[in-house]
């Protein structure tokens, strides 16, 4: 199998195993749930969560039922927790699959509980600790869809969670979320429920609250940090991705050309100017135009508009058409692209469209490719 545009992720699975060992190290009693949503957060979700379970993580989560069906469809057999909220009548076909779902909200499990349920059904109850995105609130709504949920017979409370909104800024308020968690669980019987979690990335590489069983990893795993400049660490995690492309043409243009749609930029005196096969088609949008990629080590500006499907660089040499380019790589982290554009890692990893091929590397060598817009030729 082959791609035919020199523009391609290039993800290093050592990397993620590397990553989850070492997170392995920090808590070692407890379950990773390698969270993989959004096709493993750009880098490939069925072969993300494969280095992650031969790793050592026990679970997976996704957001979305179709992402769990999917992996399943690859063939992964190991539990899976859809963190979102599944219609009512899809529950069956998560019930057939094995899939975990959320019990995020009391009305919703209302409508779970006189189900015609034919299959068991594992859920996680789902509490609202105050990100007040999904997740139950009421204390009673609790302890009632607790004891409910517990008494079906054909449904397993497998899990009770919360999630935490500032575990990399506000860690007061992240405090105020895990005593409210406690308080909670301090009123059910939980003697019963496999996983207690809570912990995101950021908290994990923080704290080991003692009190859970199970942690959820999401961009750690890919190498990461949440927030740097929050979070201090006393070992090195190893980002997975990088972006590449290959110089498709290579000009000198004079002092006053106008470059790419719009003419936005014009050229201060005669200089060197690279095409680069990557656009905002590919995730690569119109904001990265003024920031820099990596020709031969050099930083070079991108200049005019982003295109569709490609953009220009300016070059502060000739150098052969064919050169490659690292648009994220180890001299451009995607913690600085974030930073750059304003935003975070998780966001510039998703964003990495379908149009990219997936190359995965194992000890340095080509172990496979994914595309997701034909598998043959
Ligand atoms: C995405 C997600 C995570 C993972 O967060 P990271 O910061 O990437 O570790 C954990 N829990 C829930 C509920 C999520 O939606």
């Amino acid at each position: 199998m082959s791609y035919y545009r020199d523009t391609y992720a290039a993800i290093d699975l050592d990397a993620i195993s590397y990553n989850v060992s070492q997170i392995i190290k920090l808590h070692p009693s407890k379950t990773i749930f390698a969270v993989v949503k959004a096709n493993g957060y750009g880098h490939g979700d069925y072969e993300v969560a494969k280095a992650a379970i031969e790793a050592g993580a026990g679970f997976l989560a996704v957001s979305a039922l179709d992402e769990a069906l999917s992996l399943r469809q690859q063939g992964l057999d190991h539990p899976i927790l859809v963190l979102g909220m599944t219609r009512l009548r899809d529950v069956f076909q998560a019930a057939k699959y094995g899939i975990s779902l959320t019990a995020h909200d009391w009305e919703w499990t209302k409508s779970l509980l006189i189900l015609d349920l034919e299959t068991p059904l594992k859920v996680h109850l789902k509490i609202d600790t105050g990100m007040h995105r999904l997740g139950m609130t009421s204390r009673g709504e609790i302890v009632t869809a607790f004891t409910a949920l517990s008494n079906h017979p054909m449904i397993e409370t497998e899990g009770i969670y919360t999630h935490m909104s500032t575990a990399d800024s506000d860690l007061s308020y992240l405090d105020d979320q895990v005593q409210s968690f406690k308080m909670l669980l301090s009123e059910l019987d939980v003697s019963k429920v496999s996983y207690i979690h809570l912990e995101n990335t950021a908290a994990i590489l923080q704290f080991d609250f003692k009190f859970d069983q199970g942690i959820r990893l999401g961009l750690g795993m890919y190498g990461l940090n949440p927030d740097p400049g929050f979070i201090d660490l006393d070992f090195q995690l190893k980002p997975a991705l990088s972006l590449y492309s290959h110089l498709t043409q290579v000009k000198f243009i004079e002092k006053g050309s106008k470059v790419g749609y719009g003419a936005t930029y014009v050229a201060p005196e005669g200089h060197w100017l690279g095409v680069i096969p990557i656009g905002y088609a590919d995730g690569w949008i119109r904001d990265h135009q003024g920031r820099s990629v990596i020709v031969n080590g050099m930083e070079c500006e991108i200049i005019g508009r982003v295109c569709m499907d490609q953009m220009m660089v300016r070059l502060p040499q000739k150098v052969p058409m064919g050169t490659r380019v690292e648009l994220i790589g180890k001299q451009m982290p995607a913690e600085r692209v974030a930073r750059e554009l304003g935003t975070i890692p998780y966001e510039v990893l998703c964003l990495i469209s379908d149009r990219v091929p997936r190359v995965y590397f194992r000890n340095n060598e080509l172990i496979g490719i994914r595309k997701m817009r034909f598998d043959q030729l």
